[in-house]
């Protein structure tokens, strides 16, 4: 009895999904294709979809008649962008659990098609599988664990014993999530109990890498994926520096700490970035984030124009405007937040010369940065950080497939290969904002004209405006 109920849900979700069928054809003609298993442009193809898969590419492909047709003549066609460092506003337990949704499908309007989530959450899990059902327009969705930390700070597991890290390391894998996130003050014992049982249970870990508690050896030694570049300025610092610590992570917060920016030794940022490539070449930067939120300043009348701003609820936009005029990083002169940035952007581009896979992450929705438009901001700053324009496809799309195990389902233009794509107006390897001017995104083989989910950005922006119920 429990199994029919259940495949009666299945159809009932099928309806009420995705709007629309998926068995029709859908063909993309005289397309440019940048197919990202090298670097080049196929022009003038036809790409045909069927049942969401990649079905052919070529110059001739024949049509079925009753194949949805797009124009591609002038256009080029990307795989689907992979934002490796999200979290949602739903997540906070101030909001709303039902906003998740909207949430989601502002991520695929702005063509983002796979998101690792960086802090689990039990909802994470489901909205996971309603993904993955298509019961939800969403992206594929990963989700690393509640946060292993040292002291509480929400959705998380304090672990302050080898014990009592093991037991969350278990449990985490238990519920089903991807991986196993670290964040912040745990101690190294602690750390190493953690690590050593993912390694047993096969579970990856990710994350922070404390440079007061863990330190960059440590978590290279553990092959963590790191985030953030955590640790990296520390372990740059000249021999003879005054000090041990420097500005990643929380350790930014302090005005103070920012006075070992003038004993950054620059010579040591190769012989660290072939350490990362050895430990593990896949590096998330997160760097508009950084850049942005903790480099270089930003006014209140640029971030009042960010075309997303209007989605965050009154109180969110009140509380930055007001913590960016107040917080302690105004105390550090802007000559040495630009000098950060600056090293952080030789790091980058030292671990990709090495070998490094770098990887977008957009670190949002917090300091009114929102998913979804974010991811092309942080593609922004890693052309700045001197990326080439494919490398930074590549760290869009292949690299976050390489590191999660599906380039052989996805991040690539092939034949068999999921219909994640993305239409633009003009070719992102010229300028790689290009991947902004869209002409659509199709998610698992459904095609959605970019009119139309600039409409679903104008319903759902109110929407979230007002998810706390807040008058104004
Ligand atoms: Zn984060």
């Amino acid at each position: 009895m429990k199994k029919i109920v259940y495949i009666w849900l299945l159809i009932f979700g099928a309806l009420a999904g995705p709007a629309r069928a998926q068995s029709r054809a859908v063909a993309f003609t005289g397309v440019n294709v940048i197919p990202m298993d090298k670097e080049r442009v196929l022009r003038d193809q036809t790409v045909l979809i069927k049942n969401g898969l990649i079905a052919e590419i070529g110059p001739k492909v024949r049509i079925p008649k009753d194949a949805l047709r797009i124009d591609g003549r002038g256009k080029y066609l990307i795989p689907g962008l992979m934002d490796m460092h999200v979290h949602m506003l739903s997540d906070d337990a101030d909001y709303p659990k039902s906003i998740a949704a909207d949430e989601l499908r502002v991520m695929v309007a702005n063509g983002v098609t796979s998101v690792r989530f960086m802090i689990g959450t039990p909802e994470q899990l489901v909205l996971r599988e309603k993904s993955a059902r298509q019961e939800i327009v969403a992206p594929t969705i990963y989700a690393a664990s509640p946060h292993l930390t040292g002291r509480e700070q929400g959705n998380d597991f304090v672990v302050n014993t080898p014990d009592e890290a093991r037991e969350a390391v278990r449990k985490s894998k238990a519920a089903g999530y991807d991986f196993i996130k670290i964040t912040t003050f745990i101690k190294a014992e602690v750390y190493e109990a953690a690590v050593d049982e993912a390694a047993k249970i096969g579970i990856r870990v990710v994350g922070h890498a404390d440079s007061r508690f863990v330190g960059l050896e440590r978590a290279l030694k553990a092959r963590q994926q790191i985030e953030h570049l955590d640790g990296y300025l520390e372990a740059i610092l000249a021999d003879d520096a005054p000090m041990k610590g420097s500005v990643s992570d929380l350790y930014i917060y302090n005005p103070k700490n920012w006075e070992s920016i003038d004993y950054v030794d620059e010579r040591k940022i190769a012989k660290i970035a072939r350490a990362t490539v050895e430990a593990n070449p896949f590096v998330d930067p997160t760097q508009h984030f950084m850049k942005y939120t903790f480099g270089l300043p930003r006014s209140e009348e640029s971030i009042r124009a960010q075309p997303d701003f209007k989605f965050y609820p009154k109180k969110n936009q009140d509380f930055y405007i007001d913590y960016l005029k107040k917080t302690p990083l105004n105390k550090v002169p802007l000559e040495k937040r630009a000098r950060w940035v600056e090293i952080k952007n030789k790091l980058i581009k030292a671990i990709y010369d090495a070998g490094g896979k770098i990887m977008t992450g957009s670190d949002t929705p917090e300091f009114l940065w929102l998913y979804g438009f974010t991811e092309h901001r942080e593609m922004k700053a890693l052309a700045e950080a001197g990326l080439s324009n494919y490398a930074v496809l590549e760290a869009a799309t292949r690299n976050p497939s390489l590191y999660l195990g599906t380039l052989d389902k996805v991040g690539t233009i092939e034949k068999g290969r999921r219909a994640d794509l993305v239409l633009l107006d003009a070719n992102p390897l010229d300028d790689i904002t290009n991947t902004q001017k869209r002409a659509g995104v199709m998610l698992k083989g459904i095609y959605y004209p970019q009119a139309e989910l600039d409409r679903w950005l104008d319903e759902i922006a109110p929407r979230l405006h007002n998810a706390l119920g807040e008058t104004e």
